[in-house]
């Protein structure tokens, strides 16, 4: 295949954007300025183009990438969820935008006051009462509950709780979390319906168990029906429970993890309220804990008195900072636009049209696809491919290849880990009967290719500017840089 030129291939000696005419203004050259030991002495290689060629060099790129606006995106788990370009204007304000991190608290009332009752609404759709907006991510959030945990069960001189027990369908990053902040994470295996066995639970229990961490809907979109006396064994083993909120999107309104019995969650506003996950930007993970646990939160915590807001650094058993400032604020205010626009009935309804399109697409595709544990689910279904597999040859990465061909974004695959060749869909609320049914109809037709020209997947994708790589060479061997040819 042929390769795009590169602007260094475009290069050309004297080529140039703009010209501007010599200044006839009198200005400190380099030398003068920085010292001409800090002056460099040759030119650094960049390229010489015109700026045609940068703008379409650019364009094209841009034009090559797959997103949000260009077609349907049911990567399940860490999906890119509705995004509304409104939400975007009102965090682009340019007195957001404009507001340096270090003003202080008395010139920055309106920000605060924004982060306090953002505070105030996710603790509400938890039902756990302190919030902290610190934390810049999913993961952090993990880390940073955590590191409360610890203080918390430290505080009560309870040293010797330090194995965390995750299921074997966790997120990736649970047990990571467990392992920096210096805990083992002892996995548990789930039961056949995909979710957690008491019983294995309640004998994996003991005084060394710091938490458990678990994910609810889980990651195979499944409700943890026994939450409430999963909880009740957590605790009477003398641990705390975390969620893994990062699949809000499925209940909000419906049901809270603080009611089920959770001490702790985090959420992923880069992904349940208003901003793009992967690639998108920052992103923004905050914590909601119960009142126990409320002393060891990070600071500064935002106070109020009136109608005045305040940092409050003065909290002896806090954990201390876990970002600067106080988190990614833009991300915030898009957050707290998306929860005011629509509203506690808008909420409910995102959530219901989320796990209604996944049961829709569930049920279209139950024919053709192997379901990986019975149905109904939330807001994500997995199927596995391994029958068609054994049917055709036809592999879960070959299926997201030649989706590509269709112009459909590939769902998640090979995740969770305990699915063979899983495929892992999330529709999301906001997409339309049409392009569900068209996807449907695309899964139907790759299932009767794989029956009747298993090549043109395993070959697949056909229509992409880069076609099936060889993943083995890019793993031992990846090209990461451009190189000049000397
Ligand atoms: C995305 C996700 C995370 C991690 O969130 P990041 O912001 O990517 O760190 C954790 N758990 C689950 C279930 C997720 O989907």
């Amino acid at each position: 295949m042929s390769r795009r030129p590169t602007l260094f291939d475009m290069s050309a000696d004297g080529k140039r954007c703009v010209r501007f005419p010599e200044s006839d203004v009198p200005h400190i050259g380099a030398d003068e300025a920085l010292g001409a030991d800090q002056v460099r002495q040759t030119s650094p290689a960049l390229p010489q183009v015109s700026e045609a060629e940068i703008a379409r060099h650019y364009a094209a790129l841009a034009r090559m990438n797959y997103d949000l606006d260009f077609g349907f995106y049911p990567l399940g788990s860490c999906t890119m969820k509705y995004n509304p370009k409104a939400i975007q204007q009102a965090a682009a304000l340019p007195g957001w935008t404009g507001l340096h991190p270090a003003t202080p608290a008395s010139c920055a009332q309106g920000a605060l006051q924004i982060m306090w009752l953002l505070e105030q609404m996710l603790a509400q759709i938890a039902g756990l009462p302190a919030v902290s907006l610190q934390p810049p991510a999913g993961a952090a959030g993990e880390f940073t509950c955590l590191r409360v945990f610890r203080a918390y069960h430290d505080s009560r001189g309870d040293h010797a709780r330090t194995a965390v027990i995750v299921p074997d369908t966790a997120h990736g990053t649970n047990p990571a979390s467990v392992a920096r902040c210096g805990y083992s994470s002892r996995p548990l295996q789930s039961g056949p319906d995909g979710r957690i066995n008491l019983e294995a639970l309640q004998d994996a229990l003991d005084d060394g168990t710091a938490a458990v961490m678990l994910t609810n809907p889980n990651t195979l979109g499944l409700f943890e029906t026994d939450i409430v006396a999963i909880a009740e064994a957590v605790h009477d083993a003398g641990a705390l429970l975390y969620c893994d909120g990062a699949n809000m999107n499925a209940m909000l309104g419906y049901g809270r993890p603080g009611d089920m019995g959770f001490d702790a969650m985090h959420y992923n506003l880069h992904k349940t309220f208003g901003t793009p996950h992967g690639g998108g930007g920052p992103g923004s993970g905050p914590i909601a804990v119960t009142a126990a646990l409320e002393p060891f939160l990070p600071v500064p915590r935002i106070s109020r008195e009136g109608n005045r807001f305040e940092w409050d650094w003065d909290r002896p058993q806090s954990i201390g900072l876990v970002h600067g400032f106080y988190g990614n604020f833009l991300v915030a205010i898009q957050a707290y636009a998306y929860i005011l626009s629509l509203g506690a009935e808008g909420l409910r309804e995102a959530s219901r049209a989320a796990v209604l399109n996944a049961n829709y697409l569930l049920q279209g595709l139950a024919d053709a696809y192997e379901l990986a544990y019975p149905g109904p689910c939330m807001h994500e279904c997995v199927f596995s491919a391994q029958e068609l597999q054994r049917e055709t040859g036809v592999r879960a990465a070959d299926l997201a290849k030649r989706l590509l061909d269709y112009d459909i974004h590939p769902p998640t695959m090979y995740f969770p880990l305990v699915v063979k060749e899983a495929l892992m869909i999330e529709p999301t609320e906001t997409e339309s009967k049409a392009t569900l049914d068209r996807f449907i109809e695309v899964m139907l037709t790759l299932h009767e290719e794989a029956h009747t020209d298993p090549q043109v997947l395993q070959s697949a994708p056909h229509k992409t500017p880069v076609g099936r790589l060889d993943e083995l060479q890019a793993a031992r061997k990846p090209v990461l840089r451009w190189q000049p040819e000397q």
